[in-house]
This record gives structure tokens, C-alpha cells and sequence, in this order.
């Protein structure tokens, strides 16, 4: 008989999980494992409603073990280093583990210690953030003790998962400050390193306005690099001039600076930015072609969401199994993301965009227009479906 050939999947996240789900759904010939440190699986999109107190933290979490079929290994661990021209991986336990096939999708890391005092400062003095899920609570009760003075919303000069996460938490405060009475009083800024509030024309221009509309403060080139939270001061550098720009605040959101794991960084599977070194259209290693990666590890330079996996996925899933069977894989990715820019608890922007910054709009009708209807596909639709189809291996 001949034997499965063993496909090893490290990180059990929006990436690995859709991908086990596949591969495991598509062909029984296989010898599966995922490597995953955590017991809960949590889809960080609703993350951004958490903050706004729509939904609890509970709603985005569900038990990992519930999505792995019983023919999968699922070894509870964290993978430590990488040997690709012996085809092993080590694990922090110890365990040595040999592939044949191995997709790595550990997503990306948070360096909160990059910023001076953040660390003992977040979830107290106004200090929060979605991006952590121990954290995340307490950014609705930060936006609801606000009464006066300035909220700030900060955007690092790194890449990070979700760019539009930094200015959605800003405007679900803003409306909040509004709701309770206290928006003339209060401040409202979007202080970040980057030049724009968003990448791509369409969507920047519609969202020009909506600040304008909404008397929202932006300050660009701007990096957070320190918090002195008991005296609610946040330091800000320019990136050209080195000016240093001192902020009181009542409220400041912190969106970290992120970059690829530790582990992967140093692993001989990582481009010099440190980034899981991919072709960019087929999600295959640049030197191992027996190595695949997708999602936010991955150097694909695309916008780093839970979306783009949604694509890049069955592109994986051509190219690794037609390297199974010794073929060559067709199907290419084009760089799509998507962002739902909830503007208020009844608004949201759907932006889609490819490669190139160029609009790759699903529905028939103009998408930089705020409409209720993308906000009940943000709240309702998008989580079923990640729930029901992509995490059950639909792409
Ligand atoms: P993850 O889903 O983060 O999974 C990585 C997995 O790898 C984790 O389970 C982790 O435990 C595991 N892991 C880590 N280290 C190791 C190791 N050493 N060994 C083994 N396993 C390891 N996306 C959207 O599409 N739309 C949105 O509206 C949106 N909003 C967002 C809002 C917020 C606040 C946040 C935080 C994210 C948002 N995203 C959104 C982004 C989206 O959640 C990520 O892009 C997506 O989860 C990336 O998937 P991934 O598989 O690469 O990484």
C-alpha cells in the first residue's frame, strides 16, 4: 500500500485551520497534524465590536478541538525552529516532527514592549486596545469614562493585521462621545506613521470626508513611542523631522507595532524582512518547494486580513496538492483583501482591493458608501460565514 504522505500545518489560526479543514474535506490520502499552542480559537475581526461593546468577548471564541476532525493530529505545542533541508520542525517541548509537506501559518507577532511604559499601562488610565484579547473589554469602558479631553487613536510605522482596525475602534468612540452627551467637550484625534488615512484612493477619499464631517483631527508621520500612563502623555516621533510631539489624553488606543514571529524570523524559511519567503501568486516557498505559507506570517504583500485568507487558501491548497501528485498547480492569487470599515454601530464601508491598490468590489453598487446593510454583513453575515463555511474548510 502506499503510505499518506504526512502534511504538517503549523498554526491552527483563520489560515491553518481553513486549510486543515480543506485538505482534510478534499483528500483521505493524507497523514494530517496541526501544531497549535492555544485551546480557544478566537476570530479577531469581531474584535473591533467587542471594543465598541456591541458583543462580548465570548462571541469570538470557540474551542480549537471542536474544529479538528478526529483523522487530524493535533499536537498542542509551539513550534521552536525549522530544519527544511532535513524536512523536520522542533517544537519547545522538544518534539522533533518530519513532513513531507508543511504550511506555515502562525500569524504575526505583537511587539507591545516595543513602546516605552505601554506594557504596565494598558487596560488602566485610559489606556486600551483591540488587539489584545485580554485588553480588548476594556476599550468600551475606557471609551464610556471618557467626559472630557482628547481621545487618541495611534497607527504604528510597521505593518500590522487589519489596517482599518486602528480607525474603525476611533469612530465607533466617536459616536459613542455623541450618544452620551459629551462630544463637544471631548477631542478627537488619529495620530500615525503612516501619510494617509488609508491606503487606497477610493475608500481615502470617502473617508476624507467622513473625518471632516465628524470634526476628526489627524496628525500623519507620526510614531507612538512612549505612554506615561499615570499622567496620561503619549509620546509621538516624526518620522522626517525627529520632532517629538507630547499628547495629554483622557483615552489612547493603542494599535502595537507588529512584525513576524520571533521563531520564524530566525528560521532559514524567512525573506530578510523576516517574513515566511513566498511567490507572491502562489503561496510556495522561494526555496523549499515542499513549504507553503498564507496568512498574516507570510511575505505576501498584500493587506494582512482574515479575507485575503479566504483567497489565498484554495491558491495553497492547488499548488500544494498538485505538489503532491507531482503536477503543477493554476490557480493564482491577486493580492485581493478586504476591509469593512465600521464607521458607527449602523454604517460600514466594505473596501476591496487587490495588489495594486485597484477596487475588487463584490456587490453591484458603490462600496465606499457607508450603508447599513455592509454594517449587518460586518455584524451577522461575515462571522456566520467564517463559523459555517471557511472554518469547516468552504473557502
Ligand atoms: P492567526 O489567525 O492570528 O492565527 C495564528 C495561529 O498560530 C494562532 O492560533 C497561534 O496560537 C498560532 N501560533 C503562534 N505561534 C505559534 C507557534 N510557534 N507554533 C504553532 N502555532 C503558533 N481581518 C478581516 O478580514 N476583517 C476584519 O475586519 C478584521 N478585523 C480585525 C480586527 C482586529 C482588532 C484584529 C486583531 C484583527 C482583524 N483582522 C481582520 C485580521 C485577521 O484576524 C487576521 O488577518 C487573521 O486572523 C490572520 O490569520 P493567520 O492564520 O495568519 O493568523
Amino acid at each position: 500500500m502506499k503510505s499518506k504522505k504526512k502534511v504538517v500545518i503549523v498554526g491552527g489560526g483563520t489560515g491553518g485551520l481553513s486549510v486543515m479543514r480543506n485538505l482534510h474535506r478534499k483528500r483521505k490520502d493524507l497523514e494530517l497534524t496541526v501544531i497549535e499552542p492555544s485551546e480557544k480559537h478566537y476570530y479577531q475581526p469581531l474584535w473591533t465590536l467587542v471594543g465598541g461593546g456591541v458583543f462580548p468577548l465570548s462571541k469570538s471564541e470557540r474551542r480549537f478541538n471542536d474544529f479538528v476532525p478526529s483523522k487530524v493530529n493535533w499536537i498542542r505545542d509551539s513550534v521552536e525552529s525549522f530544519s527544511p533541508d532535513q524536512n523536520f520542525l522542533t517544537t519547545k517541548s522538544g518534539k522533533k516532527i518530519d513532513y513531507d509537506f508543511l504550511v506555515v501559518a502562525p500569524g504575526i507577532q505583537i511587539d507591545w514592549d516595543k513602546i516605552e511604559g505601554l506594557v504596565e499601562t494598558l487596560g488602566k488610565n485610559g489606556v486600551c486596545s483591540n488587539y489584545s484579547k485580554e485588553h480588548v473589554e476594556s476599550t468600551w469602558e475606557a471609551m464610556k469614562a471618557v467626559k472630557e479631553g482628547k481621545a487618541i487613536f495611534t497607527f504604528p510605522s510597521t505593518p500590522i493585521k487589519c489596517a482599518g482596525a486602528p480607525q474603525k475602534v476611533m469612530y465607533l468612540a466617536e459616536e459613542t462621545f455623541r450618544q452620551r452627551g459629551v462630544r463637544d467637550r471631548c477631542e478627537v484625534k488619529f495620530v500615525s506613521a503612516g501619510q494617509a488615512i488609508f491606503g487606497v484612493q477610493k475608500y481615502r477619499d470617502a473617508l476624507e470626508k467622513i473625518l471632516e464631517r465628524r470634526n476628526i483631527r489627524t496628525a500623519f508621520k507620526y510614531d507612538l513611542f512612549k505612554v506615561d500612563g499615570p499622567n496620561r502623555i503619549a509620546y509621538f516621533r516624526n518620522a522626517e523631522s525627529g520632532e517629538i510631539l507630547e499628547e495629554k489624553f483622557e483615552m489612547l488606543h493603542v494599535t502595537p507595532p507588529m512584525s513576524a514571529p520571533d521563531f520564524i524570523k530566525k528560521s532559514p524559511l524567512a525573506n530578510e524582512a523576516g517574513w515566511v519567503n513566498v511567490n507572491k501568486y502562489t503561496t510556495q516557498h522561494n526555496k523549499y518547494p515542499n513549504v507553503f505559507s498564507l496568512g498574516d506570517a507570510s511575505s505576501l504583500p498584500n493587506s494582512k486580513t482574515g479575507a485575503a485568507i479566504r483567497k489565498q487558501g484554495p491558491v495553497l491548497v492547488n499548488h500544494l496538492l498538485s505538489a503532491i501528485d507531482g503536477t503543477t498547480g493554476t490557480e493564482e492569487y491577486n493580492g485581493y483583501a478586504s476591509c469593512p470599515l465600521v464607521t458607527s454601530r449602523s454604517s460600514c464601508i466594505l473596501a476591496e482591493f487587490d495588489y495594486d491598490g485597484k477596487p475588487d468590489e463584490t456587490f453591484p453598487f458603490d462600496q465606499a458608501k457607508e450603508r447599513y446593510s455592509m454594517y449587518l454583513l460586518k455584524k451577522w453575515i461575515i462571522p456566520f460565514m467564517y463559523w459555517n463555511a471557511m472554518m469547516k474548510g468552504y473557502f
